[in-house]
């Protein structure tokens, strides 16, 4: 009795032990010091270029045909003015209608060439919430240093930060020996079709096959996540692809005064019961594994002692992360049921009740596999599971975020930003990069400014705004990323 109470104590005590070490050895990884650049720049003169451009109202509507044709023209003329070194020195060619393309020749051509890009569409206000803004949202003013309007973040704020960038390399002399590209999307918020399509399909008839892209993607975050002190550069090297499933019911029909004990509603209802009680399997592996790994050793001891001992606690992180909606999505494919229609009147039975449900693909899994899943959990001689539409995307590739182009990246943000946290993500929007990505080796997803919790209701909300000095600092970002991609030590 006493010998096999003082066994099980000794276990604890060596698990304790184990535990303690594992959470003491899990710190931030060493990274070569690198030295901040100071980058000299007219602040006041790009935040003005921005309030400009945000001033032109390149909105893309949910209906194409409502699109603006002048704006957009507007928009391509200001580019040329304002930006005269650019428009000199580079080839620029329009594509899909109003996207433009800009080619810096490099000065070595057995190079890859690079692209950068960002699109200057902007997603419309939503009527009535105009006097939320505490800035009319199309009238660019700069008030305390900060310039409000829609497009000031997503993503007006890139497409100048790379146009300045580019232009302050101009006019130093700085020639690449990488050709960069530079792609100034007109309908990403329409998913790019036109835009982004076109310029990919232009360079793939060129034969032109990138060695990497920078497209918008995340940021530099910034108290996003609890007890994490540090910048968070979260470069995505991936994004999630889409899916809508139906689901669908059916029932006989008839007057509602003499139902069945279940209609086609009731059946619908518990299928979508049952899929939200079956989540697509995730868990922390592969891309969601690297991006936590690197983010858990900034954190504070308390939370780094799950991380670090996976052995022990790796189905309680799963479901603590699966809790929330950022971990959840960060984990898995997710399920999301967002549409339904049945019967037309109260006293008609419906004859089909069906539900949309749409999935945000996880790289990890394909679209075949999410409909055999959603199948085996859902269907039974009632229900049927049928594709929403066309329309469904699988999962980008994962990018390498031991390659060149990303270490460009992270070396400029950390020459710009100093301290800061630099990890791969995985995007749960989609980006022009599904484009993209068919002609380049690699794809990031990143905007080199800061966003704090303050922000996030701009995107495609109210009150979008960015700091003068957050504007300058990633045009700095982007002026060094342009360097350290086109230079020739850049494999
Ligand atoms: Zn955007």
């Amino acid at each position: 009795m006493k010998k096999s109470l003082l066994a099980v104590l000794l276990i604890l005590v060596v698990v304790l032990f184990l535990v303690l070490v594992r959470t003491a050895r899990h710190t931030p990884h060493q990274v070569a010091s690198i030295s901040r650049i100071e980058i000299a720049l007219d602040e006041g003169l790009i935040a003005t270029h921005l309030a400009e451009a945000v001033q032109i109202p390149t909105v893309s509507y949910g209906n194409p045909d409502q699109i603006e044709p002048e704006a957009f023209e507007e928009f391509i003329a200001w580019v040329a003015t304002t930006y005269p070194e650019v428009s000199r020195s580079m080839t620029g060619t329009r594509h899909g209608g109003y996207t433009m393309l800009y080619r810096w020749a490099g000065q070595n051509e057995a190079l890859a060439p690079i692209l950068l890009t960002g699109h200057y569409d902007v997603v419309p206000v939503i009527p009535g919430t105009e006097r939320l803004w505490n800035h009319p949202p199309f009238a660019g003013q700069i008030v305390d240093r900060v310039i409000w309007g829609r497009g000031a973040l997503d993503d007006k704020s890139a497409v100048i930060a790379q146009l300045e960038a580019a232009t302050g390399l101009l006019k130093a002399g700085y020639q690449p020996d990488r050709t960069v590209y530079f792609s100034f999307g007109h309908d990403e918020e329409l998913g790019g079709f036109k835009g982004a399509a076109s310029v990919a399909a232009y360079l793939r008839s060129e034969g032109v096959q990138l060695a990497w892209s920078l497209d918008e993607g995340s940021f530099l975050l910034d108290g996003m996540l609890p007890g994490v002190e540090p910048l968070l550069a979260s470069i995505n090297v991936a994004e999630k692809g889409s899916l809508s499933l139906e689901i669908v019911a059916t029932s006989p029909g008839g007057h509602s005064s003499m139902p069945p004990r279940q209609t086609a509603v009731g059946h619908l209802a518990e299928a979508i019961n049952k899929l939200d009680a079956h989540p697509i399997p995730g868990g922390l592996t592969g891309l969601s594994l690297e991006m936590f790994d690197v983010v858990s050793r900034h954190m504070p001891f308390g939370s780094r002692i799950f991380f670090a001992n996976q052995w022990l606690f790796g189905d309680l992180v799963e479901d603590q992360l699966s809790a929330t909606t950022f971990g959840n999505a960060m984990l898995r494919t997710t399920t999301a049921a967002t549409m339904l229609s049945a019967s037309i009147k109260v006293n008609v039975l419906p004859i089909e009740a069906i539900a949309t449900v749409n999935f945000r693909l996880h790289p990890r899994d394909t679209v075949e596999g999410v409909v055999e899943f959603v199948k085996s959990i859902v269907e039974n001689e009632r229900i049927e599971v049928r594709q929403a539409s066309s329309f469904s995307r699988p999962a980008s590739n994962v990018s390498n975020s031991d390659s060149a182009g990303y270490k460009a990246i992270e070396r400029a943000v950390r020459e710009i930003y100093g301290e800061v946290i630099v990890a791969p993500g995985l995007m749960v929007a989609g980006s022009d990069s599904r484009h993209y990505g068919k002609v380049a080796d690699n794809s990031f997803r990143f905007n080199p400014m800061i966003v704090g919790p303050d922000d996030l209701t701009g995107f495609h909300g109210t009150n979008e705004k960015i700091s003068v000095h957050d504007l300058a600092e990633a045009t700095r970002t982007y002026t060094q990323i342009i360097r350290h991609g086109t230079s020739d030590t850049s494999q």
